[in-house]
């Protein structure tokens, strides 16, 4: 069966950076299913993907323009340290959860903790990377109608909502 619109895929990845450092794998998990067409993936992986079937290698590097775009300077905030609840403990490369003004959650990585201020950096961690994912693909399905209808796949057997 070949991928096309309103397949669900199933495959395993290893993703790495262009210093060949792996930063996720799929290997001890699941293999992760999208519904092929639906905008589920990032687009440049899904156009990999298409026409391929199950047992296929595909491997594909996007720069950052067709993965999660590049960095943007204005994304880093510098916040007082008054504002988060336990500043003495903070570390750079800690994630952590802002609270906008509006009540959204926002996820940064603190940057550098000064005295007074926590620089952090809201962008998404893989911004501005040239990413390879190393693909295989293990299963090949028929979406049901309720797949299509809602725009992504589920879990063989199981619903959701
Ligand atoms: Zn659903």
């Amino acid at each position: 069966m070949i991928i096309e619109n309103r397949k669900v895929v199933a495959f395993h990845y290893t993703l790495t950076n262009e210093r060949g450092e792996e930063l996720e794998s799929s290997r001890e998990r699941q293999p992760m299913s999208y519904l092929h067409g639906a905008h589920n993936i990032l687009p440049g992986l899904e156009k990999a993907l298409a026409g391929k079937s199950a047992g296929d290698h595909v491997k594909v590097t996007l720069p950052p323009a067709e993965a999660y775009g590049e960095r943007d300077p204005s994304r880093m905030r510098r916040i007082p340290a008054k504002h988060f609840n336990n500043p003495r403990r903070m570390r750079s490369g800690q994630v952590v959860t802002l609270q906008t003004q509006q009540g959204d959650s926002v996820p940064a990585v603190v940057v550098k903790v000064g005295r007074f201020n926590i620089d952090v950096d809201t962008n998404h961690p893989l911004a501005g990377q040239t990413l390879t994912f190393d693909v295989e693909i293990t299963d090949v399905r028929d979406a049901s109608p309720e797949e299509v209808a809602h725009g992504h796949a589920h879990e063989r057997g199981s619903h959701h909502d």
